[in-house]
């Protein structure tokens, strides 16, 4: 394997980026005593929380101490926001006067949740974001396209802002609908982009289909920067962006009440890096609590974000599953990897049939068949006792004739990789949901029964 460790340029904070894990573990400890006493001190929530714990924040010693700290599920911070200050309750560490940024958070169920953010949270989140940028190799050279409407969700906002800190130009393509996007990509020749998979999946089918355009030969966007959904950690799913643009797909991982904690860097590791620097990461045991340090165990991710000040994010239980990876990574960096990404939610890693399945399993084997179209649906229902899953699919028009074919491989490919069977239905094409922003295809019903 090539490495890079030599070349200083590859890091945007050479130092923090390949420290010795001894070293970041201290670095970490020290931050994390800190976040938990300005918290302590300063909000009534946190403070109750730990109380009724009996903690102190002095009573955290020790890199293991940690897991002792009480954590925060999003249903407390969507309680704590019926008390005063409006509207962000009493989570807040800061005088309402020092908060400069209102974001909320963009999840598909439940009310949402509002982030209060000071400036200097502002700023952390734009170096959090270049920290990712610049290891997807993002520099000043870039021109940068956001195919994006700006609004009350942070997603691409700190993108744009970090963009910009390396030193990138970007062009904000928000109003625009996507094929004035893709023209403007076409006329400025940028370079580079950030989007959702979805929404990078569809912009190039709008551009073959509606303006006759192949990104992949007729666009110079090289790199483009994932968030909000799976995809770019799903091997097939990257695999039909990259084709489709002729360009590096790179993941990312981030939330609003956290930050944006993990990236996928230029050497592809399949799998993402976790910010140690400005991230405190930890998988615990979806069953007993227990912390996971080696490779090879799925865990809960734990999180807590180390510099984030006027609503602080400690021990957040982000409902996201993931696993260490055995192997370092050729570019160098010290950070760990989570491997293959996020592989799914707690809440939707479900049984079915007795089976534990994350819908990210099935998207892998849909994807990966030559002859669908990128768009499905997995509805599951229960009748009687039984769990039936139905998983709606479209062939595309000149694969008609291999249906067949297409049918039998789809099926022995996800009795392989899920160990369920699937009640398939083929749906004419382009008749299933087309998802802008946030795909929801995985339906579970028989929690409505
Ligand atoms: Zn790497």
């Amino acid at each position: 394997m090539k490495t890079y460790s030599n070349q200083k340029d590859l890091y945007w904070n050479p130092v923090v980026e390949t420290l010795p894990p001894r070293k970041m573990r201290e670095l970490q400890l020290k931050k994390f005593k800190r976040i938990l006493e300005w918290a302590y001190e300063r909000s009534k929530f946190h403070r109750k929380l730990y109380q009724e714990a009996g903690l102190e924040p002095g009573d955290i010693k020790s890199y293991e101490d940690v897991a002792k700290v009480p954590k925060v599920e999003k249903a407390m911070m969507r309680d704590i926001q019926r008390k005063d200050p409006f509207p962000y309750g009493d989570a807040l560490c800061v005088p309402l006067e020092e908060v400069t940024e209102f974001r909320q958070t963009s999840g598909t169920t439940g009310t949402p949740v509002y982030q209060p953010d000071t400036w200097q949270d502002w700023e952390w989140w734009a170096e959090a974001w270049a920290y990712l940028l610049y290891a997807q190799g993002y520099r000043k050279t870039d021109r940068v396209f956001l195919p994006f409407g700006y609004n009350i969700f942070v997603a691409f906002w700190a993108g744009h802002y970090a963009a910009e800190k390396i030193g990138c130009e970007v062009i904000p393509g928000g109003v625009l609908d996507t094929e004035a996007r893709i023209l403007k990509i076409q006329e400025l020749k940028a370079n580079a982009m950030m989007a959702t998979p979805t929404y990078v999946l569809g912009m190039a089918d709008t551009a073959k289909k509606k303006l006759g355009i192949d990104p992949a030969r007729d666009l110079t966007i090289r790199k483009i920067t994932c968030a909000g959904e799976p995809g770019a950690s799903i091997p097939s799913t990257k695999k039909r962006m990259e084709e489709a643009w002729g360009a590096k797909v790179y993941d990312h991982v981030g939330a609003t009440e956290i930050g944006a904690w993990g990236f996928e860097c230029t050497a592809q590791p399949g799998g993402l890096h976790v910010n140690e620097a400005l991230f405190l990461t930890q998988l615990e045991d979806i069953e007993t609590g227990e912390i996971i340090e080696e490779p090879g165990r799925k865990g809960k991710i734990v999180i807590t974000a180390l510099d984030r000040i006027a609503q602080p994010c400690i021990r957040f239980d982000s409902k996201d599953v993931a696993e260490w990876s055995k192997e370092p990574c050729p570019c160098g960096r010290t950070f760990r990897i989570i491997q293959g990404g996020v592989v799914g939610r707690a809440d939707d890693i479900t049984k079915i049939k007795g089976v534990l399945i994350a819908p990210s399993a099935i998207e892998e084997v849909v994807r990966s068949i030559k002859g669908l179209s990128d768009e499905f649906e997995v509805i599951v229902t229960k009748k009687g006792d039984l769990d039936h899953i139905t998983l709606k699919i479209e062939i595309l028009p000149q694969e008609e004739k291999n249906q067949e074919v297409i049918l039998i491989q789809l099926k022995d490919q996800l009795r392989l990789k899920t160990n369920l069977g699937y009640n398939i239905e083929v749906h004419p094409f382009n008749s299933l949901p087309r998802y802008e922003v946030k795909a929801k295809r995985f339906k579970d019903l028989r929690k409505h029964d």
